[in-house]
């Protein structure tokens, strides 16, 4: 049986670069996400399509509608202007197992929400401030000043309801906000959910192909160190140029091996944001990235010496040392004085893979589950 789509609901205040958003990530095609037409009695403004952008009808077509209960939800979003969402658009392909992209107004939004539950993701699009919504809507230039004032006024309302939903992304750059919005919308996404209380958290990555006990012992020893209170795991996409075939694990299987690794131990976590953001992935698109979705948690990285040793090649090196000051952690032959004293495990990956493929015993370097999972999907051979 096809597992059942999800409604991604999106949400803004007008001129929080909402359709922006919403364009790019449809145009990026990565996700696999359907956009549900709206219907409207407004009429169509140059340039827009009949069955493309709304369904326009008449005011007596969208009464009829409303009698024949064809609407999920529908609202006067504007004195004598009715837009709605029709079951027809999302019950179809969400069955089929397709992800639904609805751009709909706050209250409409809302409601969704409250009739789907788990089965939709609500997230709310906000202006760093109203003082900044009213001078991106000047610096539009399309609004007249009372209309403006209109429009400030009724954001003013809608950011009300924020918290009602589940996520809020804050479009002060627009690229970050469009990476945010891309990793809540991911497929299956687990990005690790946040508890909503201020906490720290590690961010450990890698692409774990396999995570062997060394991962796990350090991972362990961090959370314990006193310097974060969780260990992310997050998991990087593999390149597919730069791998050997036998190296290539989709990261579906890579992810659940990390999964079954860390099962029952407190403090450790997975988190699969990097494989949904735009490639070549930087840490610094990851750590903002984060930073976006939970801003109640101060985000740091973890970082082996042998990187430290290179890190002013990193990509805003200076913001990332500023913002997510790293922590350290040795490795084998690279000395790094600000590394925390923690014991050095060499293991490695690479390794492991090679003895996988000489059918030689991993037993010893990876947790039991770990070992099954490579023999039971015959990876690495
Ligand atoms: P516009 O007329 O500028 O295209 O849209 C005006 C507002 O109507 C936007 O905030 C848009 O999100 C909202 N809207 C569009 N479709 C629907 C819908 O099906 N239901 C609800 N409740 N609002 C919608």
């Amino acid at each position: 049986m096809t597992d059942k789509g999800k409604l991604i609901i999106i949400s803004a205040p007008s001129g929080c670069g909402k359709s922006t958003i919403i364009g790019d990530i449809m145009d990026r095609g990565q996700l696999d996400l359907q956009f549900s037409v709206s219907a409207t009695n407004r009429k169509p403004r140059e340039g827009e399509v009949d069955g493309v952008n709304y369904h326009f009808l008449t005011d007596q077509q969208f009464k009829d509608l409303i009698a024949d209960g064809a609407f999920v939800e529908y609202e006067q979003v504007y004195p004598g202007r009715f837009y709605g969402t029709l079951r027809s658009e999302i019950q179809n392909r969400v069955n089929e197992g397709h992800n639904v992209i609805l751009d709909i107004d706050v209250k409409g939004g809302v409601n969704v929400k409250k009739q789907f539950g788990d089965d939709a993701v609500s997230i709310f699009i906000a202006p760093p401030s109203i003082s900044e919504l009213r001078w991106r809507l000047k610096k539009r230039g399309s609004e007249s000043d009372e209309d403006i004032n209109e429009r400030v006024g009724r954001a003013e309302f809608e950011m009300q309801f924020r918290d009602d939903y589940d996520h809020v992304v804050v479009n002060d750059t627009l690229p970050e906000a469009i990476a945010a919005l891309c990793a809540i919308s991911s497929t299956g996404s687990d990005i690790a959910t946040s508890s909503r209380e201020a906490m720290t958290a590690g961010i450990f990555g890698g692409s774990f192909n396999p995570v062997h006990n060394g991962h796990i012992a350090l991972a362990k020893a961090l959370a314990s160190s006193g310097e974060v209170d969780e260990v992310w795991f997050t998991l990087s996409p593999l390149n597919p140029l730069k791998a050997h075939p036998e190296e290539l694990v989709p990261d579906r299987q890579r992810m659940e091996m990390l999964k079954l690794a860390i099962e029952g131990i407190p403090q450790l976590r997975v988190c699969d944001i990097e494989l949904s953001l735009p490639r070549p992935s930087y840490t610094i698109t990851t750590l903002r990235t984060l930073d976006h979705l939970h801003p109640a948690i101060k985000f740091r990285l973890i970082i082996g010496s042998d990187n430290m040793l290179i890190f002013d090649r990193w990509k805003a090196h200076d913001e990332i040392m500023r913002e997510y000051t790293p922590i350290v952690y040795p490795r084998p032959g690279y000395r790094w004085d600000g590394a925390l004293p923690l014991p050095v495990h060499d293991i490695s990956s690479t390794r492991i893979r090679e003895m996988v493929h000489n059918r030689q015993s991993i037993d010893t370097l990876v947790p039991p589950s770990v070992a099954n999972y490579i023999r039971h999907h015959r990876l690495y051979r």
